[in-house]
């Protein structure tokens, strides 16, 4: 049991080698994502007139491509390959998309973002169901795992952009990009060391030795899926590198049907009490899936708002506004893990169809406060950074209501040798938010002969957008709150 294993300030000491590895592989992933919008915009598309929506549409088929591949990852990992062999080999594939990313050129270009995507599948979903399994069932110091954990992530969310920002602005973009890579050769030397130290127990090995030596076609299943990961890249790269016919957009509505159909499926397979639970578990991924579709905007339209209509000077540039998100995660995560103990204690905690309410409620806050910031433009359509900077600070806040409460609740509410297929269900919400977000920053193109296109002949254009997205967010959350009383049971 957790409780003979060695621990760290109260917690299993496995789980601060999972805060590193997940540290510095965020740090890749968003140090890469905060630079990915502008040097689209800037460099691959910048010969053409619809580049923003060239830009959108890439951007969203990346985004849902990397969240949705984690189902694939969690399966194969339930499976065959076990949590470890599957972070290893994301580690990897991931490693190598930042590279190819470094090399200056189009073609690389696709086929670095799909060795990501490739990798992220069998990263992170991996590494999450990894720390639940840390703890037993009711463990009470689970969510505070899991807010650790998440504090881990936004340190990588928080100081890659700044780097990686800085690095690309100065020296170039693939300065910015190659460091990415070396942030998640980091993440692969923590977990390594983890793994070394012998800190896991004997989790996350694979679940039967005979089905990873299973030899198909000749070739153990051990090699043979990393082969095959491999060769899945190029393929996904045509994927992405045909926009116009934006297949990804396409395939995902195949993807959804079957999604629900097969858990439809194992629903009908569970007794009453797991179907109630799994129930749940889909029910809170779709909410979750309306606030990262509006959350995730900040990689896309927010960065270029900022860019083209927010007063940055002596303060950052564009890139490094992606800082501020996991900049304020860092600040409120304790504070308000702390509020929902200090609740708990008098019984007031709010159950998580609450919180989930309030999270969208304070995204469509968050976008108000965005919408109005035109009323202070300058005469060069510019917004001052106040704006931008409590935008962040309450959607923020909407996060810290939402996103480590699911994280942690999935891993309860999923049959045991389902878990990390569930938890890329739960990455699923991620996935389809970036179709949302491709949707909108369509909508939010501008089509322009000059790259450097913004001022007075944007502004309007995005604040105008972001009161609807305020509206959306609102009237959803709600409508959340409004039915939380029936969800509680
Ligand atoms: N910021 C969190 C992370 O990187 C959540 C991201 C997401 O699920 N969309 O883990």
């Amino acid at each position: 049991t957790t409780s003979n294993e060695p621990q760290m300030f109260g917690h299993p000491k496995g789980l601060f080698y999972l805060f590193f590895a997940e540290l510095w592989e965020r740090f890749s992933f968003y140090g890469m994502r905060a630079l990915l919008t502008l040097y689209m915009v800037q460099e691959i598309f910048k010969a053409i007139v619809e580049r923003d929506a060239a830009t959108a549409v890439v951007y969203a088929s990346y985004g849902s491509l990397v969240y949705a591949s984690t189902v694939i990852g969690g399966q194969i990992s339930d499976k065959i390959l076990g949590m470890r062999s599957s972070i290893f080999l994301g580690g990897v594939l991931m490693a190598l998309g930042h590279f190819v990313l470094a090399i200056e050129n189009n073609i690389a270009f696709f086929l670095a973002l799909a060795l990501i995507v490739v990798g992220n599948g069998f990263f992170k979903p991996n590494i999450s169901t990894f720390v639940g399994s840390l703890y037993e069932d009711g463990d009470v110091r689970k969510d505070s795992g899991f807010t650790i954990f998440y504090m881990g992530i936004n340190i990588g969310g928080f100081v890659a952009p700044l780097l990686c920002g800085w690095l690309a602005a100065a020296y170039g973009w693939h300065y910015g990009f190659g460091l990415a890579g070396i942030g998640m050769l980091t993440g692969l030397i923590f977990f390594w060391s983890g793994i070394k130290k012998d800190v896991f127990g004997n989790r996350g090995l694979p679940p039967s030795v005979e089905v990873y030596e299973k030899k198909v076609l000749g070739i153990p299943q051990k090699t043979l899926i990393p082969i095959l990961a491999f060769l899945s890249a190029p393929l996904i790269a045509y994927l992405l590198s045909c926009w116009q016919q934006n297949y990804v957009s396409f395939i995902f509505k195949f993807i959804g049907f079957a999604v629900l159909a097969y858990i439809i499926y194992i629903m009908v397979k569970l007794d009453v009490e797991a179907r109630k639970k799994l129930f749940m578990a889909v029910l809170i991924t779709f909410f979750m899936t309306l606030f990262w579709g509006f959350h995730e905007l900040s990689g896309s339209v927010i960065t270029l708002f900022a860019s083209r209509n927010v007063d940055l000077t002596g303060i950052m540039n564009a890139s490094q506004t992606n800082a501020l998100n996991s900049m304020f995660i860092i600040i409120l995560a304790i504070p308000i893990s702390l509020l929902w103990a200090y609740l708990a204690k008098k019984n007031l905690n709010p159950r998580t169809p609450y919180k989930f309410g309030l999270g969208l409620v304070l995204a469509g806050l968050s976008f108000y406060i965005l919408s109005i910031s035109g009323a202070s433009a300058d005469e060069n359509g510019m917004v001052p950074f106040a704006y931008l900077f409590i935008m962040y600070f309450i959607i923020s806040i909407g996060e810290l209501f939402m996103s480590p409460v699911g994280l942690s609740k999935i891993t309860d509410l999923s049959p045991k040798n389902v878990v990390a297929f569930m938890m890329g269900v739960w990455f699923l919400s991620s996935a389809y938010a970036f179709q949302i977000v491709g949707f909108i920053s369509e909508q939010l193109a501008v089509e322009s002969t000059d790259v450097n296109v913004g001022g007075l002949d944007t502004l309007s254009i995005y604040t105008d957008g972001f009161l609807l997205i305020a509206k959306y967010a609102l009237g959803a959350g709600l409508v959340v709150l409004a039915f939380s009383p029936l969800m509680k049971k």
